[in-house]
């Protein structure tokens, strides 16, 4: 299914859910003991039709108005740490989130961590170590900016050439959604950067210093670290895709991004984040590696709040993804009663297969 139809059918379904009350009537049933949400990017909008990753982005005020009401719902915002000690302990007298961030960019430093201290809530930042030291490779953002500057593209991937028309903002989201779910498919990741490495090159897209000054350095990760109410998790070397790399490989990625982070900030990391998180890429493999090399919380990206159930499976945590999609506060009520994230999973309490 193409992104435009799903994130339709989402926002249908949100709809109904909202205006049918159909969730406030779900919500014993499915509200659970808490949830992490997920963000990318904190900044402040911008114009243009052309934004495919703009799902990956919030505004500060959308950031501020979730801090609102969950303040106003008394619902306890907390550590990775304190998530993990209640989980275990099964101490769930009161509902509690946490706030999380995945790739460690600039801006959340910049718009959210001023946002965050002023409600003195903590969160945490997973860090792909190689994204500090400029060796980022956010080939989705490459993608957009090739595409954003041509009127075709021509890409090949796996001996295939793909050549599409992208003159205007619908052609340009059809061609993105196309390229980038096709190269999200390819077995061999590397197969990926070569692709886009090779477009942006065509297309006049400088990828390191269009992409390297959106991730913070360390001595920025050193500082905030510094904060009690920031935890540095880990989000591997490379962000690659763990399920398609060899189980050497993928030990290896998770152990060397732990312990490059742990050098910089010297302190344990013991919460991960998978990269892209989806089924495709964390899987059962992945789940029990992390568990085996002793991460105390890992999550994914599959949409879901937690039960209690979520104890037998800390390394395989369900998040809700505050969206640049959906930037309504109404979404965010229906998404943390779990109503939808519960129709999403077809009412099963714990998707960790
Ligand atoms: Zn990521």
């Amino acid at each position: 299914m193409g992104s435009h139809v799903r994130s339709t059918l989402i926002r249908l379904g949100f709809e109904t859910l909202y205006r049918t009350s159909a969730y406030a009537a779900l919500q014993p049933l499915v509200q659970g003991v808490g949830a992490v949400l997920m963000l990318h990017h904190v900044r402040p909008s911008r114009v243009g039709e052309f934004q495919p990753n703009r799902l990956l982005e919030v505004t500060p005020e959308y950031l501020t108005s979730i801090l609102e009401r969950l303040e106003a719902a008394r619902v306890d915002v907390i550590t990775l740490d304190e998530m993990h000690r209640r989980m275990v302990e099964g101490d769930f007298a009161r509902r509690f989130v946490c706030i999380t961030f995945d790739d460690g960019y600039r801006d959340n430093k910049e718009w959210a961590y001023p946002i965050l201290s002023r409600f003195s809530v903590p969160f945490c930042i997973y860090v792909p170590s190689a994204f500090p030291e400029h060796r980022c490779r956010l080939w989705w953002l490459a993608l957009e900016l090739a595409i954003a500057r041509s009127d075709t593209v021509k890409i090949e991937i796996g001996g295939r050439t793909l050549a599409l028309a992208c003159a205007d903002a619908a052609t340009k989201c059809a061609a993105f959604r196309k390229l980038y779910w096709q190269l999200r498919a390819c077995a061999d990741e590397a197969e990926i950067h070569r692709a886009v490495e090779r477009l942006a090159a065509e297309s006049g897209v400088d990828m390191v210093a269009e992409t390297d000054g959106l991730c913070m350095g360390w001595d920025e990760i050193k500082t905030l670290a510094t904060d009690p109410l920031v935890t540095i998790g880990t989000h591997t070397v490379n962000h690659v895709m763990l399920a398609k790399a060899s189980e050497e490989e993928a030990r290896r990625e998770l152990l060397d991004g732990r312990r490059a982070v742990e050098a910089q900030i010297g302190r344990p990391v013991e919460h991960l984040a998978y990269p892209y998180g989806g089924r495709d890429t964390a899987a059962e493999r992945e789940f029990r590696l992390a568990a085996e090399l002793g991460f105390k919380t890992a999550v994914t990206t599959r949409p879901g709040v937690l039960f209690q159930a979520h104890r037998r499976h800390m390394t395989a945590l369900p998040r809700l993804s505050l969206n640049g999609e959906y930037q309504d506060m109404r979404y965010f009520d229906v998404l943390f009663s779990g109503a939808a994230t519960a129709v999403a999973n077809g009412f099963r309490r714990v998707d960790a297969a």
